[in-house]
């Protein structure tokens, strides 16, 4: 089964809990789990639990589920983890050795799917997210957040990412295509 680790998880349960409405939106099960189950940051639980809960999140805060805040999560995630628990991660002043950390970097918060980066250019790199089980758009959205922050962050300030194909539209592999 899918896993994401607890550091991610803790961020997650808080908005739940201080959106109101969000906890409503949730099964039995789910909601027994954001109320009850005290994360350890270091430990694994099952994605599916996470991805309900920020869809839930995400229709209670926007209205609808468009996917823009599963962006703004990936953005606030590269902030947060990649200047704390996470900061052995980063590298400063240099995007593409920051970037092809990432499918390194992914396997410290995610058990599910694998990356691969390769250089189209210069300041110019194509990732793929492969063989994830989630049938949601939230790693793949929150993923694209991430990555465009992380090589900001590095010292890409104008770095752009566009996603161009999609899993869940039938393609083989979430792909990116990033520039700075
Ligand atoms: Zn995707």
């Amino acid at each position: 089964m899918a896993k994401v680790k607890g550091s991610i998880v803790v961020g997650v349960i808080k908005r739940a809990k201080r959106e109101s409405g969000v906890l409503d939106r949730l099964s039995s099960e789910d909601r027994e789990f954001v109320a009850t189950t005290r994360i350890q940051p270091s430990q694994w639980y099952p994605i599916e639990v996470m991805e309900r809960v920020t869809l839930a999140i995400e229709k209670v805060v926007v209205g609808r589920n468009d996917g823009s805040l599963l962006w703004s999560f990936g953005t606030e995630m590269a902030k947060v983890q990649l200047n704390g628990l996470y900061a052995i991660f980063r590298v400063e002043g240099d995007p593409q050795r920051q970037i092809e950390r990432v499918p390194t970097i992914w396997k410290a918060f995610f058990d599910d799917g694998s990356w691969t980066v390769s250089r189209l250019g210069d300041r110019h790199l194509e990732l793929a997210l492969s063989d994830a089980t989630s049938t949601t758009p939230v790693l793949c959205l929150s993923a694209g957040g991430f990555l465009e922050e992380a090589c900001r962050m590095a010292g890409g300030p104008s770095a752009a990412l566009e996603k161009s194909a999609c899993r869940l539209h039938g393609a083989d592999a979430c792909r990116y295509d990033l520039t700075w």
